[in-house]
């Protein structure tokens, strides 16, 4: 098999994908056990995926480690040309890597398509490296001078999540690469797919055998990355009970882990913004892809009156359309497994039982086309509390929660109590709301009057608090994600004509004072 090709319906398939391994540029079958994929929209099989052996791994990393050296002393501008390159065989092939996603993940084909260009823009950026790895010299004294430039770490490692199949790959391969590094990637095993049609684009693009190899499985094959030596770094982007963990023994190991966790992002509703833009808004955020995003608006702050335009919001939920990605006009598919589907509605359930109000309930919902998918349609819960678990627990799915207070202090109050900081958005046509709510909110990325303000890669992916481990000390892309694939080093050096190089040593500690 090379890269693999999807197909464009949600029609049962009549040969399953198998994906294989992507060592030294070569997609290698694998000699160990399947895990089975499904189409999210029907439960057909339609991909297995290896859980890889241990020598299958070890395959990966040798071909990485040997590649380091000589891509290492690879010109930069060499470098910009494959990434010049990459980037324009990822947009030819956009709708191929969105078909992958939609059958695979499930998301609409014009999401998966979004999906596929959040990527490609790191990848875009990444073309500018020449000015953006640039060091520092500085002449400290006379004929001597100290500067600074960034060396490559050696092997690093990515491991992905199922929400954004191609965009998160893509967080790391440019930057990783484009630094010097060789990369060992894991895609999530629920969407392998996507990230093996890149693979493919990755060596059409040009980059020698053994800079990108991918390789699969699901907490084996995890374990394996943090515990072996050769990897330098890893990339971790997922939940929290795993990038914890991840994080934790990753460090305790001595490699640098940047991950990005967990969410509950919050929207507060200011009284005098414009109403038709914050109510279209915030249905777009909270149940576009189904909720599955990092960055959904799962929580809604409903300061003063604003509340009574819950029935308003929610008659604009009730018109999304629910059905396979594939289908013209879906505004939201399925959830990724049955299992999340029942985890999604025992949540809801557990919001009835504790006193709140289902005031849209999506849980019975389901296309004709597709009854056996994982559906979940969109769903409003109102009068909830702090202490709930549908507020305290990230949900992942088409399910906003609704809370209400009196005023904008109050409000930030609340959403500065909660443990998550990935991100909030507020609504409002004041200025000095807006300011007050910029400066005393502790979400990492803040939108005023725009939903979902994950920045673009000239800037980093910045969430704050438990949406982040270790507190955030390496963010993703922009400046940065390079400072996490690259290690400082600094040279000071003194060239002086011969006759005036000292005469005699001196054991006190040199200042240049
Ligand atoms: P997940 O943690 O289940 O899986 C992510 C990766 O970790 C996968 O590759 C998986 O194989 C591995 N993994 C899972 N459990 C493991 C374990 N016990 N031990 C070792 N490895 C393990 O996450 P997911 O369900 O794929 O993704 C959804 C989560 O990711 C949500 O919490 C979402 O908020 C988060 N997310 C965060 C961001 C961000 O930038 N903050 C972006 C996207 C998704």
């Amino acid at each position: 098999m090379s890269a693999c090709e999807y197909p464009t319906t949600h029609e049962k398939i009549a040969e399953v994908i198998d994906i294989h391994n992507f060592i030294d540029n070569v997609f290698i079958p694998s000699a160990s056990t399947w895990i089975d994929l499904h189409d999210p929209a029907t439960n057909n099989l339609v991909t297995r995926v290896p859980q890889s052996t241990d020598a299958e791994l070890k395959a990966a990393v040798d071909s990485a480690s040997k590649a380091y050296p000589k891509w290492k002393a690879t010109s930069i501008i060499r470098k910009q040309q494959i990434m010049f390159k990459l980037a324009a065989l990822i947009r030819e092939n956009t709708e191929k890597l969105a078909a992958s996603i939609t059958l695979e993940q499930g998301k609409t084909c014009a999401d998966a398509r979004g999906d596929v260009l959040r990527g490609l823009q790191v990848c875009e950026t990444a073309c500018g490296i020449t000015t953006q790895l640039t060091g520092e010299v500085v002449e400290v004294a006379k004929d001597m001078e100290t500067r600074s430039y960034r060396e490559p770490l050696g092997v690093v490692a990515a491991i992905c999540p199922f929400n954004f199949p191609a965009m998160i790959p893509l967080w790391s391969i440019p930057l990783a690469t484009i630094t010097g590094n060789t990369l060992i990637l894991k895609p999530s095993e629920r969407v392998p797919g996507c990230a093996m049609i890149i693979a493919d684009l990755c060596r059409q693009a040009g980059y020698p055998e053994g800079v990108i190899n991918i390789i699969h499985g699901g907490a084996k094959t995890v374990d394996f990355i943090i515990d072996e030596p050769a990897i330098r770094a890893i990339s971790f982007v997922g939940s929290n009970r795993a990038g914890e963990y991840i994080f934790t023994r990753g460090s305790a190991n001595g490699k640098r882990v940047q991950a990005n966790l967990g969410a509950k992002n919050h929207a507060a509703v200011v009284p005098d913004c414009n109403k038709n833009h914050a109510l279209n808004a915030i249905v777009g955020a909270a149940f576009g892809a189904a909720g599955q995003r990092c960055m959904a608006l799962s929580t809604l702050v409903l300061i003063g009156q604003t509340k009574e335009w819950m029935p308003e919001l929610a008659d604009r939920a009730k018109k999304l359309t629910l059905n396979g990605g594939f289908e013209e006009g879906a505004d939201l598919g399925p959830l990724i497994s049955p299992q999340s589907k029942r985890r999604v509605e025992d949540l809801i359930q557990s919001a009835q039982n504790e006193g709140a109000t289902i005031l849209l309930d999506g849980r019975s919902q389901k296309p004709a086309k597709y009854p056996n998918g994982n559906w979940v349609g969109p769903t409003i819960i109102t009068n909830v509390k702090p202490h709930m678990k549908c507020y305290t627990e990230e949900i992942f799915g088409p399910v906003l929660v609704c809370l209400n207070v009196e005023s904008s202090n109050e409000a930030i109050n609340l959403i500065n109590a909660n443990e998550y900081g990935n991100g909030a958005a507020i609504f409002t046509r004041s200025g000095a709301t807006a300011t007050l709510f910029q400066k005393e909110l502790e979400a990492g990325q803040l939108g005023i009057n725009v939903p979902i303000p994950v920045p673009l890669p000239m800037f980093s992916f910045t969430g704050n608090k438990k949406s982040v481990a270790g507190g955030g000390v390496a963010n993703f892309y922009g400046k940065d994600g390079l400072r996490f694939y690259t290690q400082w080093k600094t040279v000071t050096s003194l060239w002086r004509a011969e006759d005036a190089i000292s005469k005699q040593s001196d054991v006190a500690m040199p200042t240049h004072s």
